[in-house]
């Protein structure tokens, strides 16, 4: 099994300060979570500096991801180092990740910016139901929207800033490996959890 922080962003997302030398550092020290997926709005540009970083390191997994701001909402992909091509509609960026082995997760539906029922329009394939950065209330409708579309429900921190890093992370039933990852994500062989920095 692996815990993995599965929303987190650099300096290289428009909104967010982390250097992604703290991300690398924070991660091989933390006593259990060993794994992050970069998840920086509209770009690849982070993920490719932590996973430059991260290469000295054995022990540690760096997931390629983006938070891809559509009209409808913001959409997470998992598992490519790529952008999807535009125009970037929700469709687009599902069918784009259908033909690589990428996953399409909707992060934080009832928060700002999210998809919110409109997600059940969609072909997804898991929902965030544990975002750090979103009230219990909405997490809660995150969670009941997971249920009654019989998708798994994923966590992260949504981290901006380094102090929010690591609130909250997926427990896998995976070994360190991205590939095995996303299967068993897909499969539903997860858990959410949170540490004691979530605050809400
Ligand atoms: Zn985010």
């Amino acid at each position: 099994m692996i815990k993995v922080d599965l929303h987190v962003h650099t300096m290289y997302s428009f909104d967010a300060s982390t250097r992604p030398k703290t991300i690398v550092n924070q991660l091989y020290a933390h006593p259990f979570i060993k794994a992050v997926a970069i998840t920086d709005h509209n770009t690849i540009k982070g993920y490719h500096k932590v996973c430059e970083l991260a290469s000295a390191y054995e022990d540690i997994l760096i997931i390629p991801g983006v938070e891809l701001s559509t009209a409808e909402g913001d959409l997470i992909i998992l598992g490519t180092a790529e952008l999807p091509p535009r125009p970037w509609t929700v469709e687009n960026a599902i069918d784009f990740t259908k033909e690589g082995d990428g996953l399409t997760v909707v992060p934080h539906p009832y928060r700002a910016y999210g998809l919110g029922d409109s997600t059940r329009n969609h072909d997804v394939d898991a929902i965030e139901i544990l975002n750090g950065l979103t009230s219990h209330v909405c997490n809660r409708m995150a969670e009941e929207l997971a249920e009654k579309m019989n998708l798994p429900g994923v966590a992260g921190s949504d981290a901006h800033t380094p102090d929010q890093l690591w609130t909250a992370y997926t427990e896998v039933q995976a070994s360190q490996d991205m590939d095995e990852v996303l299967k068993a994500i897909k499969k539903g062989l997860v858990r959410v959890a949170s540490t004691e920095k979530f605050r809400r």
